[in-house]
C-alpha cells in the first residue's frame, strides 16, 4: 500500500468517524453482517476509498451512484417478488413457467438485475416446507426480494438454518408438524432461490393485487407462511 492510498484511507476513516453518530454507527454495524466492530470493516473502507477516487477523478457521478443504491433499496424490493407469487397463485400456466424456469418467468415482469442471474422457485405444499439460506455469505435474489435483511446475513441464521431448521422456524413463530418435510436450499452467487408459499386458505375471493399485498418477504425466504392477516413485508 503506497503513501497515497494510506492517505486516502486515513481521510476516509477520519471523515467516517466524524460523520457517524453513535446511532448511525450502530445501524452500519447491523447492516454490515459478519462482524461487530466499531469502525467500518476493511471491505467498507476499500469501497469508500474506491468511490472517493472515482468521484475525485470525475469517472463517476455521485448522483448516479445514489440512483443505483436507491434502485436496489427501494425499487427491487420484496413487492416485486410478491407480484410474482400472486401471479403464480392465480395463473396456473404462469406457475408452471415459474417452477420450470423462474429466471425467465420473473423476467416476464421486467425484473432482472445483477444478483439474480439465475433464480429457482421452490414450492411449498401441505407436506413440504422450503427454507432459503446462504451458508457462505448472503446470496439472495435481489431483483425480486431487494437487499437481504440483517438476520439473513447473520452467522447464527446461516449456520442454524442448516443444522436446526425447525428450531429456526420456531423462532420465527412457525411450528411445523413432524410430518411436514423441511428442505433447506443453500444459495450461491450463481444460483439463488425464492419460495413459492402456499396460497392461504379462504383467499378464493381475493384478486391478484390483494393476494400480492399478503405476501411477505419472510414468506418468500421460507421463515414464515402467508396468512390472511398479514399485510406487506416488514423491513
Ligand atoms: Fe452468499
Amino acid at each position: 500500500m503506497g503513501p497515497t492510498r494510506r492517505g486516502i484511507l486515513k481521510t476516509v476513516v477520519t471523515a467516517a468517524g466524524a460523520a457517524m453518530t453513535s446511532d448511525l454507527a450502530q445501524a452500519q454495524e447491523q447492516e454490515h453482517d459478519h462482524s461487530h466492530q466499531a469502525v467500518p470493516s476493511d471491505l467498507t473502507l476499500r469501497v469508500k476509498s474506491l468511490e472517493s477516487l472515482l468521484v475525485e477523478k470525475g469517472l463517476v457521478d455521485p448522483a448516479a451512484l445514489d440512483a443505483l443504491v436507491d434502485g436496489y433499496e427501494h425499487k427491487l424490493g420484496p413487492r416485486n417478488g410478491a407480484r410474482v407469487i400472486a401471479r403464480a397463485w392465480v395463473d396456473p400456466a404462469y406457475k408452471k413457467r415459474l417452477l420450470a424456469d423462474a429466471t425467465a418467468a420473473i423476467a416476464e415482469f421486467g425484473f432482472m438485475s445483477q444478483q439474480g442471474e439465475r433464480i429457482v422457485a421452490v414450492e411449498n405444499t401441505p407436506k413440504l416446507h422450503n427454507l432459503i439460506v446462504c451458508t457462505l455469505c448472503s446470496c439472495y435474489p435481489w431483483p425480486i426480494l431487494g437487499l437481504p435483511p440483517v438476520w439473513y446475513k447473520s452467522a447464527p441464521y446461516r449456520s442454524r438454518a442448516v443444522i436446526d431448521p425447525r428450531g429456526v422456524l420456531r423462532e420465527f413463530g412457525l411450528e411445523l408438524p413432524e410430518d411436514v418435510e423441511v428442505r433447506v436450499w443453500d444459495s450461491t452467487a450463481e444460483l439463488r432461490y425464492i419460495v413459492l408459499p402456499e396460497r392461504p386458505a379462504s383467499s378464493e375471493k381475493l384478486n391478484e393485487q390483494e393476494l400480492a399485498a399478503l405476501v411477505t418477504r419472510d414468506a418468500m425466504v421460507g421463515v414464515t407462511k402467508v396468512t390472511l392477516s398479514q399485510s406487506g413485508g416488514a423491513a
